[in-house]
């Protein structure tokens, strides 16, 4: 394996690593080019410690690549920048299909009564410790710009996995944080439910409506993505999550759009 962070290539001049890094950066962080110098610092170093430490598979015959493992990585990190302490605990591996692939879902239809089906999915976070993707799904997200990021999705799962379980409540702090987290979740969570459930338009991708968990994630890919539409529509939620992630991706926005 060789790329920018490779101990093999380790005699290669930093000059040439760096452009490496510097071109899948651009590419495929959509935040980058308002990252300021420290945090492009922080990033690279994050990225470079998680492809060192947390396993990559290819699934169905896929060969990972060099770049997909930094835009994966990469993009896991963004979540952690501003945040200290170990580098997602409780990942191993991160299982990259090319395609969606299907599973085999179980839901109880009624008491005692059990169906399964197979469905369709982009990405999926396992309590076990690993994440799986799709690949053509990260490129789709990179092209179309649209807000929608399975990358931040499936590791906003990990973050909040941290502190116990899928359920939407991460670890933000002492007991008044989590109350404060707690109420605005909530109530941003309901509305939600009932703006989709009434068909209006929302900022927030609907499928936060399913549960707390999902709705976390869809936020977080919200927070990082469209920061000013956020802020702008849902400030509470955005304060909270200003908060969490110990970064303030709108004001960043603004800044270097002036
Ligand atoms: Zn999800």
């Amino acid at each position: 394996m060789m790329g920018w962070f490779s101990r093999r290539r380790a005699s290669a001049p930093r000059s040439a690593a760096a452009a490496d890094w510097l071109r899948l950066a651009r590419r495929w962080v959509s935040a980058w080019p308002q990252l300021s110098p420290e945090e492009r610092v922080r990033l690279e170093a994050q990225t470079c410690e998680f492809r060192r430490k947390k396993h990559f598979e290819g699934c169905g015959g896929l060969e990972v690549t060099e770049e997909m493992q930094t835009a994966i990585a990469a993009n896991a990190c963004l979540l952690t920048l501003g945040r200290d302490g170990p580098l997602y605990s409780k990942l191993v591996s991160v299982l990259l299909y090319e395609k969606p692939f299907r599973v085999t879902v179980k839901h109880e239809a009624s008491e005692g009564v059990i169906e399964e089906y197979e469905e369709e999915r982009t990405g999926e976070a396992w309590e076990h410790g690993s994440v799986i993707l799709s690949w053509e799904e990260i490129e789709e997200d990179r092209e179309a710009r649209d807000g929608r990021n399975v990358i931040l999705h499936e590791f906003a799962h990990l973050l909040d996995l941290e502190a116990g379980g899928f359920d939407g409540a991460p670890a933000v702090g002492d007991k008044a944080a989590h109350e404060a987290w707690a109420k605005v979740f909530r109530r941003e969570y309901d509305a939600l439910i009932a703006a989709s459930d009434a068909g209006e338009e929302t900022l927030l991708d609907e499928y936060g409506a399913s549960d707390p968990a999902e709705f976390f994630a869809v936020a977080t890919e919200c927070f990082f993505e469209d920061p000013l539409a956020l802020r702008g529509r849902h400030l509470k939620l955005y304060r909270q999550m200003r908060a969490f992630f110990n970064q303030d991706p709108a004001s960043r926005r603004r800044a270097r759009r002036s």
